[in-house]
């Protein structure tokens, strides 16, 4: 049975900055009448168009196919026409295609977009619940957006997963979108979280809420206790940054730690979202795939901070809009995806939302991330004894600044959540996770190379085998031709000695014919002296005896 009797290393205690009221119910966001659907919304490659521009379509409806086993589907948000598919920013300056779609502002679903609805978790398959899973286009809500079908078929292949962990622990200072849907899909949550349990065969599944935020435990637990389902809990989390983290709540539940380069899989573990647990039920009893999710907008340079239920695409600045514009004068507020800890930078207000954006953060930069200058490192291990994932903050920071990316590689920087925690306790206010993220991106960029000259050797390797296959096929080729030719020269040399002997037999035996005939055409006369010759010849030959 897992309990909060444990602790993960390391960790802050922040204040909590939830700027709207928790008892406002969450809001359907106006449409928009275009929205952007990126193609990329998930970790794995990109999805590919299956619609062609000026093609009708209605909300559920497909219109881009996974592209491997790692990818995911993706669907209208609304019912409109394709206008086009078009290059767009989105965070951290990716450029990612999208395809616009004109929104008719009918917003007519397609019924059963997903096929037949299913009632009852344990008279279905897993198989054909994790199919539906994948064909409803479901990633991680809570911000890693990895392919959820993914992570059950990976749990299916290892017959120790026990337990399934819906985290509903939101400790990001500002977010509040996954306690908004526990407050008001707890029952949704709990009935996900049960089509789960028959899909990876997991036996007991804990339900992680943080201790402060009881209007959500007291929903969970009602909903609950209406279930009557035993396999179910809910546990009690301590409000601690980053308890939200995967590996950090693993730690806080079990006391057992997913190694540096492990997989909570490896402790018989699987964790998804709350919000993904409602998506995985209406997936499955609704026949709906992911196209909404709940977003919270809110910052100091928001008139009213509040969350939203937002149709996938739909541009930033029509939920700025909704929330009642910028209070702050600064025409260029500073714009964050995600919380004031781990949020990335957007571009612009043209961004969409796609399946991971949880939260937008908008306000002055100083009010997101202090502009501070930075001095020198004083080597002082604050950082250190706050790194939930236990690496050496400092020492990345150096080797990153040095642009010794191999050295951070070696420190485990990929085990880093760019939690930030330790760039908040730096006294000499180094931002920290900035380096992180310049160095994960240069080895990634590096990796990419080395794979790209892996490619062209492999190709190159291929072509040489290729053409050497080709260059032995075409000897072989003209050695069965030359053979050919030197059997058939000695078959033609053969012939005319076989047709001369011919010749001369058959010359001889028409000379023989025509000398009977010439014998059997003589007078009588001559036939006559010529025996007389032939007595006349032995005679003579008698006598000399
Ligand atoms: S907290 Fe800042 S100053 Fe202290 S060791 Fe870490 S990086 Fe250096
Ligand atoms: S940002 Fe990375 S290095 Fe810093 S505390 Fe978080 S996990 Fe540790």
């Amino acid at each position: 049975m897992l309990n909060a009797q444990h602790d993960f290393r390391g960790g802050l205690a922040l204040a909590g900055n939830k700027l709207y009221g928790e008892q406002a119910a969450t809001c359907a966001a106006p449409l928009p009448r275009h929205l952007w659907i990126p193609l990329h919304q998930h970790q794995g490659p990109p999805a590919v168009p299956c619609v062609q521009p000026g093609q009708h379509v209605l909300r559920g409806d497909l219109i881009a196919k996974a592209s491997t086993s790692a990818s995911v589907a993706v669907h209208a948000s609304s019912s409109g026409w394709v206008r086009a598919i078009e290059s767009r920013d989105l965070d951290q300056g990716r450029s990612v295609d999208c395809i616009l779609l004109e929104t008719d502002q009918q917003d007519q679903a397609r019924d059963e977009a997903l096929g037949p609805c299913y009632t009852d978790p344990d008279a279905t398959a897993a198989e054909t619940i994790i199919e539906r899973i994948a064909a409803a286009g479901i990633v991680g809500l809570g911000g890693a957006s990895f392919p959820s079908a993914t992570k059950l078929r990976a749990g299916v292949d290892r017959p120790t997963l026990e337990h399934i962990i819906l985290n509903g622990a939101e400790c990001e200072p500002y977010i509040s979108c996954d306690g908004a849907s526990m407050l008001e899909d707890a029952a949704a949550i709990i009935r996900g979280g049960q089509w789960l349990l028959a899909a990876s065969g997991a036996q007991r599944l804990s339900i992680a809420i943080e201790d402060h935020h009881q209007a959500a435990i007291d929903s969970v637990n009602q909903a609950l206790k209406r279930s009557a389902d035993a396999r179910i809990q809910l546990v009690q989390v301590p409000s601690r940054y980053p308890q939200g983290g995967e590996r950090q709540l693993i730690q806080s539940l079990t006391g057992l730690e997913v190694p540096l380069d492990g997989l909570p899989l490896d402790l018989g573990l699987a964790m998804f979202n709350v919000a993904t647990a409602v998506a995985v039920k209406q997936a499955l009893e609704e026949s709906q795939p992911l196209t909404e999710r709940i977003v919270t907008v809110t910052g100091t340079a928001i008139a009213q901070p509040r969350n939203w239920r937002v149709r996938l695409g739909t541009p930033i600045s029509e939920l700025i809009a909704a929330s009642g514009g910028l209070t702050h004068p600064d025409p260029a507020p500073r714009l964050l995806m995600g919380g004031a800890m781990m949020g990335v930078v957007l571009p612009d207000k043209d961004v969409p939302v796609s399946k991971g954006f949880n939260c937008l953060l908008v306000g002055p930069p100083s009010d997101i991330q202090p502009a501070a200058a930075s001095r020198a490192c004083i080597r002082c291990g604050d950082c250190v004894e706050v790194c939930p994932a236990g690496l050496l903050p400092q020492q990345l920071y150096w080797h990153s600044q040095a642009r010794e990316f191999q050295a951070a590689a070696k420190l485990h920087l990929d085990a880093c959540i760019e939690c930030g925690a330790c760039a908040v306790v730096c006294p000499s206010e180094i931002p920290l996770v900035q380096y992180y993220r310049y160095a994960k991106a240069e080895l990634a960029n590096a990796a990419v190379e080395r794979r790209k000259a892996e490619h062209a050797k492999a190709r190159y390797a291929a072509r040489e085998k290729r053409l050497q296959r080709e260059h032995a096929e075409r000897e072989a080729a003209r050695q069965r031709k030359q053979a050919a030719l030197l059997q058939a020269e000695q078959t033609a040399a053969a012939k005319p000695a076989d047709a001369t002997s011919a010749a001369v037999a058959a010359a001889l035996a028409k000379a023989r014919a025509q000398q009977a005939k010439a014998k059997q055409a003589l007078p009588p006369a001559v036939k006559a002296a010529q025996e007389r010759a032939r007595r006349q010849r032995e005679h003579n030959s008698g006598s000399d005896n």
